[in-house]
């Protein structure tokens, strides 16, 4: 997951549910005008203005996801990971082990389970990598302060430093590297020192070997000393060169011997292969409209994942049974997919398997990813211009989380997680979140609670997202609104015109 939340208008919270949505009556809520069971829109492109209250329907969940339970999932897939070198990354046995556990979880509640297999692109980073600024400067080991970049190549290379995309830097337009006019001045057969930018990693290499880079640094000066994290280039095809994503430090080396003219040497040892990797899809019910739910399964390379993504799949495995057990309409489908961290890879093989029938038989997509963040803002999928019908998800899922107390912000996550497939497949999706290494705001800590000018969650892509760094609590508390959504979709409740 990577999104990077955008401040917006706060709201009240409320009390019990029915009581407390004719309160919200008073307070407002923003529901679009498109579906039956929404209200006027209050203004376009705004959010939080209060209009009419999102006329929420009475259901009958039948129990509430439990903490215990969720706190048990949690536990096994932290377990999980420590049994496997503290990873559960894909193509690595403690990704097959949690595919074990929850296709036998879902097993036991009754539900149909597959685990259709695809191909994926491993990747695999050797010790030993290292960057030394010459002439007596620093060296840097790959570990804590820097990383190669998933499908980074490999390779050892030294060569004198220029500095790209940085306002008023080398006369490019200050674009962080996303630019192709950053590049038009770059020196060829030079190592290029870039800001992180509000583009793909993999555009950024590019542009850089477009403009004849022989490597390329990302050093993010947000990062403190041994906070590096490893964002996927989302293949191997195309990438010719060591790319590296360092902390802010190894930045400040590397634009010091760009101003010297001090050459660096950077080397990095990274496989690249395929293997066969498993998503776990499960069913319950077989007619009706279909309505999904899906959450990655997959961690980092460099930590167990236990808010990200672990927190995701133990509230759909607990919607799952909550759903089961409470007897619905239609048919309820669950996705724990693969390789999420390594770019999307197992929702997008999922959803271009299948038909044009099989699409249209989906009335919603519900992702889940990272709700146990421990300086959480609440916040609900808007995807601003995403298929129609998604926005009746977002404004039920406001709703009832505000009629739970938690004042949840509308974002738009953008292709930050494996909802982006089903929407490019317009099929209308929503989903909760609860914030990754952004900093929680003055405005966000008012509301929520919370450390101000603090990174939602602490350890986002690091080795210290363990079964410590997730609130069950919280994550309970997203579940239930989440199974509520889905309740209301199966019955017939909540449309989104599918
Ligand atoms: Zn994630």
């Amino acid at each position: 997951m990577t999104a990077r939340p955008m401040p917006r208008r706060r709201r009240p919270s409320g009390t019990a549910l029915l009581a407390v949505l004719l309160l919200l009556a008073a307070c407002g809520i923003v529901p679009p005008t498109s579906s039956p069971n929404a209200s006027a829109h209050a203004s376009p492109g705004a959010s939080g203005v209060a209009a009419t209250p999102f006329p929420l329907p009475s259901l009958d969940l039948g129990g509430e996801v439990s903490v215990g339970a969720i706190s048990r999932h949690l536990e096994a897939l932290d377990a999980i990971a420590r049994q496997h070198g503290g990873i559960r990354a894909v193509g690595t046995p403690g990704y097959d082990a949690s595919v074990e556990y929850v296709a036998a979880e879902l097993e036991a509640m009754g539900y149909t389970v597959s685990t259709p297999q695809f191909s994926v692109h491993t990747f695999a980073e050797e010790p030993g990598g290292t960057l030394t600024v010459m002439d007596g400067g620093p060296t840097f080991e790959a570990g804590d302060d820097m990383h190669a970049m998933i499908y980074s190549a490999d390779g050892e290379v030294t060569a004198r430093v220029a500095t790209v995309g940085f306002p008023g830097s080398d006369g490019g337009e200050g674009n962080r590297g996303c630019s192709e006019g950053d590049w038009e001045e770059f020196p060829a057969g030079r190592i290029a020192l870039t800001p992180p930018g509000p583009c793909l990693r993999r555009d950024t290499v590019e542009h850089a070997q477009d403009a004849g880079a022989v490597g390329l640094v990302v050093a993010n000066d947000q990062w403190e000393p041994g906070e590096a994290r490893r964002p996927t280039l989302l293949s191997p095809d195309g990438i010719d060169i060591p790319v590296i994503s360092a902390v802010g430090e190894v930045g400040e080396a590397l634009d010091d011997a760009a101003e010297a003219g001090t050459e660096v040497g950077i080397r990095v040892d990274t496989r690249t292969g395929d293997a066969g990797v498993r998503n776990v899809v499960a069913q319950h019910g077989s007619a009706g409209p279909v309505v999904m739910l899906g959450a990655h399964l997959d961690s980092v390379m460099d930590g167990p994942g236990i808010n990200d993504n672990a927190s995701g799949a133990a509230a759909a495995l607990e919607i799952a049974h909550l759903l089961a057990d409470a007897g619905h309409s239609g048919t309820v489908r669950v996705g724990f997919w693969a390789a999420e961290e390594f770019g999307l890879h197992g929702s997008r093989d999922y959803v271009t398997s299948l038909s044009s029938a099989e699409i249209d038989a989906i009335a919603a997509y519900l992702n889940l990813d990272m709700l146990g963040s421990v300086n959480a803002v609440p916040m609900v999928y808007a995807n601003f211009g995403g298929p129609d019908g998604s926005s009746t998800i977002t404004d039920f899922l406001v709703a009832w989380l505000q009629a739970d107390g938690v004042a949840a912000e509308r974002e738009d996550l953008g292709n930050g997680s494996d909802h982006f497939f089903f929407a490019q497949a317009d099929i209308p999706i929503g989903g909760i979140f609860s914030g990754a290494s952004e900093e929680k705001s003055e405005d966000q800590a008012a509301a929520n609670g919370g450390q101000a000018g603090e990174p939602m969650d602490p350890c986002y892509h690091l080795v210290c997202d363990t079964i410590d760094n997730v609130d069950a609590e919280q994550v309970a508390t997203y579940a239930q609104a989440a199974a509520a959504a889905m309740l209301a979709l199966l019955e017939g409740q909540l449309t989104t015109g599918q």
